[in-house]
């Protein structure tokens, strides 16, 4: 792809914006942000850093010394532990250890800042390489601006000291050809090496997007080791480019290399585990995913999304596997404006329920926050309340079945304003807090929302169509 002068970000540009855009020093953000919660922070007035630290950490209950170490210190990073044996779901030798921890400190974050370097380029018009007509080109939509931006709000809201940070790592390539071929990788690293281009349709790649593609697969990986290993009992990975719709040969819509699909099958090879449940909620089909398990019932694989958006004639509700995987493809195409209402309808009437009987020992989700009130490219008006409030119901999920193993990884989200709240609101979730900072929705603001307290006539026939189409497949969808 030939992008336009100037609209690629080099590394001394992307550098320069960070400095730009970083916040003042922490301390005195977390005086004015602190959350309104139980501990001392919000009551002492302009703490030291070292009084801010002691007040985290004194206010949880006793910690073992190194995961009261990673969580009182933002900078700190947790590598993730490595299997030393052949794991069993079934021994779950540090299982005990995750159970132990208070619940503000079993949340891990995982980010680095080489997934920034990945430069999609300026927008183009959609099947061409012409930028916007008329006007000044502007950033492709999966610019670095959502990973860059949910990092500065989890700092600058003294959530990252409540977070364990796990360092991510570089795919290797048979981690990849779990799912890719191996040419298609190799075709990735020679465009990046000759300065960039298309992975596939939709999916332009810059000089640096191999390494922070590698180090995305790798922070699902990452993810795994951290849930599996009790270094973390949640994680969310933060990384670009995101990859639902990279496909076994080709990337696809601003996606390069499948990484929740590498992820799961990470996690089936190294510890073992028998069923792998995905909860892709991004407002676009995950077809990738949906290609990559979909004859495979040990991996049940259930998209949200907005009906009828990308890809076309994708994640229609009568797809739902082929041979032995046959009903562990479960598609949701919810109506434009769904809404928070439907969305959680759908968990409770649908995707819970379905995951009851499906046990599964890990949960991941694909968590595109493009459904949010506030996208460039979905209509589909959830709020951050709504994000919280399906994360409550995926981490039930997860201590119900999985002891409490769950990773999510950052899809698409095109709001600089908002998505990054959303983001904020999962993490906080995962780390069962809450911070006071002032979101561009009010509540008040929230409410006006499609469908946030009620759902339409379209989103409940949607959700009666789904369910009786899944009724062939599962108990709990009858009647
Ligand atoms: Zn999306």
């Amino acid at each position: 792809m030939k992008r336009a002068a100037g609209m690629g970000l080099s590394a001394p540009v992307v550098a320069t914006l960070l400095a730009a855009c970083s916040g003042p020093e922490r301390p005195n953000e977390v005086a004015a942000l602190a959350p309104e919660t139980e501990t001392p922070i919000a009551a002492t007035p302009e703490p030291s850093p070292a009084s801010v630290e002691r007040a985290i950490v004194s206010a949880d209950p006793p910690e073992t010394a190194a995961s009261a170490t990673a969580a009182s210190s933002p900078t700190s990073t947790v590598a993730a532990a490595m299997p030393t044996a052949e794991p069993s779901p079934t021994t779950e030798p540090t299982a005990e250890i995750a159970s132990e921890r208070s619940d503000s400190l079993a949340a891990g974050f995982i980010y680095d800042e080489r997934y920034l370097q990945h430069d999609p380029g300026a927008w183009v018009l959609p099947g061409t390489a012409q930028t916007f007509p008329f006007s000044e080109p502007v950033l492709h939509a999966s610019n670095y601006r959502l990973c860059q931006r949910t990092k500065q709000l989890i700092d600058v809201t003294g959530l990252s000291e409540r977070l364990v940070h796990i360092a991510p790592r570089s795919a290797a390539l048979e981690d990849l050809t779990v799912f890719h071929d191996a040419s298609y990788v190799e075709r990735v690293r020679q465009i990046c090496r000759n300065g960039g281009g298309e992975a596939g349709a939709g999916a332009p790649v810059s000089p640096e997007s191999y390494d922070a593609a590698l180090l995305a697969a790798g922070g699902g990986m990452a993810g795994v080791d951290a849930v599996a290993s009790g270094a973390a009992r949640r994680v969310f990975v933060n990384a670009r480019p995101p990859g639902h719709h990279a496909l076994r040969d080709k990337g696809m819509g601003f996606c390069v290399f499948n990484n929740v699909a590498v992820a799961a099958r990470y996690a089936q090879r190294v510890y073992g585990y028998q069923r792998v449940m995905i909860v892709d909620w991004d407002v676009h089909h995950g077809n990738g995913t949906q290609d990559a398990f979909y004859d495979d019932p040990s991996v049940l694989f259930v998209s949200l999304h907005q009906d009828q958006l990308f890809p076309p004639g994708l994640g229609e509700v009568d797809q739902s596997g082929s041979g032995g995987g046959t009903g562990y493809t479960v598609n949701l195409p919810l109506p434009p404006g769904s809404g928070d209402a439907t969305y959680l309808a759908a968990f409770d009437r649908i995707i819970l329920p379905i995951a009851n009987e499906f046990q599964p020992e890990l949960v991941l989700i694909s968590a595109g926050q493009d459904a949010s009130a506030m996208d460039v490219l979905g209509r589909m008006a959830v709020t951050t309340e709504g994000y919280r409030m399906m994360t409550q119901r995926m981490i039930d999920l997860a201590e119900t079945h999985a002891s409490g193993r769950l990773v999510a990884l950052q899809e698409g989200g095109y709001s600089e304003i908002y998505a990054p709240y959303c983001t904020l609101a999962i993490v906080e979730t995962m780390a069962g807090t809450r911070t006071s900072i002032a979101e561009p929705l009010t509540q008040e603001r929230m409410l006006t929302q499609p469908q946030t307290t009620g759902i339409g006539s379209d989103g409940d026939a949607a959700l009666a169509a789904i369910r009786a189409q899944q009724a062939q497949f599962w108990t709990s969808m009858t009647g």
